[in-house]
C-alpha cells in the first residue's frame, strides 16, 4: 500500500534541495539582491561603501569588484555574478559593477517572463539572441580611436568620482605614459607597472618613475645613498657560505685550525664580493639574504646593496634594467649587468624606499601613488588600476565608445526594433533584454540624484538623431558624450554585456539546486543565505 512504502534515499541526510519555480525564484533573487548591493556606487556620482572584515579592517571603496571580493558571498547563484565581476576585472580591468547590475537586471526582467508561464530555456534561448545582436549594435557604434588625447579621456572617464578629482587629469597623463612606455608590440603586460603607494602627501603628488621603486633599505650604512651610472646586478641566491647539508661535525684540536677556519670563510665571502664588483656592477639587488661579512665588503667597495627583494619586483628590475637574474654567483658576467640612471635611497614619509631611475626604455615603470591617509591611497590606487585597465585596452584594441548610458540606450532602441521582427516568445525575451540595459543610464541619474524616468525619457528622444547622447551626470543634461569626452573602451561594454548575459543564462537554466550538508560551520551559513535576508517564505 502506498502509504506504507518506506522513503528511499537517494541523497544523503541533510542534503538541501531546491526543485523548479523554488530553485529559479531563489537564484534570481539571489542574483538581484546582490546587483541592488553594488548599483549604488555606479557612476561618478555613485556612493562608497565602507567594508569591515572580521578583524576590524576597513575599506572604502566604491569599485564594484573589490565590494564584492570583501563581502564573502556564500549563496551559489550570488557567486556566480561575483565571477562575472571577476572576470570582467582580470579581463579588462573596469565596468565591473556596470556588468553585475546588467546581470541583475536581465535575472529581473527573467522573473517577470517566468511568470506569465514563459519558459526558461526560451527566455535563455531569447536571451543569448539578444546578446549576440547587442554585440552586433555596439560594433557599430564603436569609434576607432587610440591617439594620445583618446588614452587621456578614456583614463580620465575611468576616474571620474573615485577620489580622484583634484588630479584626475595629471593622473591621466602619468597612466598614460606609463602604459605606453611598458607596451610592446601592441599588447600591455599591466603587470609591468608598479604601483607602490605611500600616505602623507596630496594625491597630485604621485609621480612616474622611468625604472622600479623597491619598499626596502640598502642593507649597510657604509653604503652609499646615491650611484649615479648605476650598474646594476641581480642575483637569486644568498650572499654567504653555505650551511652543510647533513648536520656535520668539525672537531678542532688547536686554536690555530679555529683561526684557519674561519680565515677561509671569510676569503670565501670576500671571494662572492670581489666577483660581483668584477663586473663592474655598483648596485645590487639579492632576492636572498646577505650575510654580515658580505655587506661589509660590499660597502667598502662601495656598492649599494639591498637583500630579500621580492621576486616580482626582481622581475620588474629586470625588465626595467636591462639586468638578467643570475642564480649562481660564479655565473656572474658583464653581460647580465642592467643600466639605470640614478639609483638611490630616498625617504618617504619617514620610510626609506629605493628608487631605480632614469632607465633607458624601460619595460617596466612604476607610479608612485600618494594621497593624504591610507585608505585614500587605496582607493587611488583602486582608480588607478581601472584606468590602466581601460586604457591597455584602448591601445590593444583601438576601439572606444561613448560613455554616460549612450551605448546602453543605443543598443536597447535598436535591439527593441529587431525584436519586433521576431515571432514567437523569444521576442519577449529580447525586448526583456533590451530594457534591462537601460538600467546603467537609469542608475546613473539615479545615483546623481535626479529623475531617472525622465532621464530615460529624454535619452532615448536624444537617440532619434545620434547615437553618442548620454547623461551628464553633474549637470543632469544630455549631451553628446564623444565631444564631453566621456569615453570608454569598446572592450569593457563588450565584455560586461557578454558576461552578463552569460551568467543571467546559466543560471535562468538551472531547475534543480543540491547543496550538500557539509560537516563545517559552513553549514548553517548556507541554510542562511538559502534565505538570503528578507527571502519570502516558499
Ligand atoms: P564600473 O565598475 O562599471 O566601471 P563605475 O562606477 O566606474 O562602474 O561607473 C561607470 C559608468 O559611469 C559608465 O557607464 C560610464 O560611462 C559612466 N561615467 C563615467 N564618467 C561619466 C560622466 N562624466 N558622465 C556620465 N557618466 C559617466
Ligand atoms: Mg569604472
Amino acid at each position: 500500500m502506498a502509504q506504507e512504502q518506506q522513503p528511499i534515499l537517494v541523497l544523503p541526510e541533510g542534503t538541501s534541495r531546491y526543485l523548479g519555480k523554488d530553485a529559479q525564484r531563489m537564484n534570481i533573487l539571489a542574483g538581484k539582491i546582490l546587483a541592488e548591493t553594488v548599483r549604488t556606487t555606479l557612476g561618478p556620482r555613485g556612493m562608497d561603501k565602507m567594508l569591515v572584515d572580521s578583524l576590524g579592517d576597513i575599506v572604502v571603496t566604491n569599485d564594484g569588484v573589490t565590494i564584492l571580493k570583501e563581502m564573502d558571498i556564500e549563496h551559489p547563484a550570488a557567486k556566480m555574478l561575483v565571477e562575472v565581476a571577476k572576470t570582467q576585472e582580470d579581463e579588462v580591468g573596469d565596468g565591473t559593477t556596470t556588468a553585475v547590475i546588467i546581470a541583475g537586471e536581465l535575472l529581473k526582467k527573467a522573473e517577470n517572463l517566468l511568470e506569465m508561464e514563459i519558459h526558461p530555456t526560451i527566455i535563455a534561448m531569447g536571451y543569448r539572441q539578444a546578446a549576440e545582436k547587442a554585440q552586433e549594435i555596439l560594433n557599430t557604434i564603436a569609434i576607432d580611436a587610440s591617439d594620445r588625447d583618446t588614452l587621456i579621456k578614456v583614463a580620465m572617464t575611468a576616474m571620474t568620482g573615485k577620489g580622484t578629482e583634484k588630479a584626475r587629469e595629471p593622473l591621466a597623463e602619468l597612466i598614460v605614459d606609463a602604459v605606453k612606455q611598458v607596451e610592446e608590440d601592441g599588447e600591455v603586460e599591466k603587470d609591468h607597472i608598479k604601483i607602490e603607494k605611500k600616505e602623507g602627501a596630496a594625491v597630485d603628488d604621485s609621480t612616474l618613475v622611468q625604472g622600479v621603486i623597491i619598499d626596502k633599505e640598502r642593507v649597510h650604512p657604509g653604503m652609499p645613498k646615491k650611484v649615479e651610472n648605476a650598474k646594476i646586478a641581480l642575483l637569486n641566491c644568498p650572499i654567504e657560505v653555505k650551511e652543510t647539508e647533513v648536520d656535520a661535525e668539525i672537531r678542532i684540536t688547536d686554536p690555530s685550525q679555529m683561526q684557519a677556519f674561519i680565515e677561509q670563510e671569510e676569503q670565501m665571502i670576500r671571494d662572492m664580493v670581489d666577483k660581483i664588483v668584477s663586473t663592474g656592477a655598483n648596485v645590487l639587488f639579492c632576492q636572498k639574504g646577505i650575510d654580515d661579512l658580505a655587506q661589509h665588503y660590499l660597502a667598502k667597495a662601495g656598492v649599494l646593496a639591498v637583500r630579500r627583494v621580492k621576486k616580482s619586483d626582481m622581475e620588474k628590475l629586470s625588465k626595467a634594467t636591462g639586468a638578467s637574474i643570475v642564480t649562481n654567483i660564479e655565473d656572474l658576467s658583464e653581460e647580465d649587468i642592467g643600466e639605470a640612471g640614478v639609483v638611490s635611497e630616498k625617504k618617504i614619509s619617514g620610510e626609506e624606499m629605493i628608487f631605480v631611475e632614469e632607465c633607458k626604455e624601460p619595460k617596466a615603470v612604476t607610479i608612485l601613488v600618494r594621497g593624504s591617509t591610507e585608505h585614500v591611497v587605496s582607493e587611488v590606487e583602486r582608480a588607478i588600476e581601472d584606468a590602466i585597465g581601460v586604457v591597455a585596452a584602448t591601445v590593444e584594441d583601438g576601439k572606444v565608445v561613448a560613455g554616460g548610458g549612450a551605448p546602453e540606450i543605443e543598443i536597447a532602441k535598436r535591439l527593441k526594433d529587431y525584436a519586433d521582427a521576431i515571432s514567437g516568445r523569444e521576442q519577449l525575451a529580447v525586448s526583456a533584454f533590451a530594457e534591462a540595459l537601460e538600467i546603467v543610464p537609469k542608475t546613473l541619474a539615479e545615483n546623481a540624484g535626479l529623475d531617472s524616468i525622465d532621464a530615460l525619457v529624454d535619452l532615448r528622444a536624444a537617440h532619434e538623431t545620434s547615437p553618442y547622447m548620454g547623461l551628464d551626470v553633474f549637470e543632469g543634461d544630455i549631451v553628446d558624450m564623444n565631444k564631453a569626452g566621456v569615453i570608454e573602451p569598446h572592450k569593457v561594454k563588450k565584455q560586461a554585456i557578454q558576461s552578463a548575459a552569460e551568467a543571467a543564462e546559466m543560471i535562468l537554466r538551472i531547475d534543480d539546486v543540491i547543496a550538500a550538508s557539509s560537516s563545517d560551520s559552513s553549514d548553517e551559513d548556507m541554510d542562511e543565505m538559502g534565505g538570503m535576508g528578507g527571502m519570502p517564505p516558499m
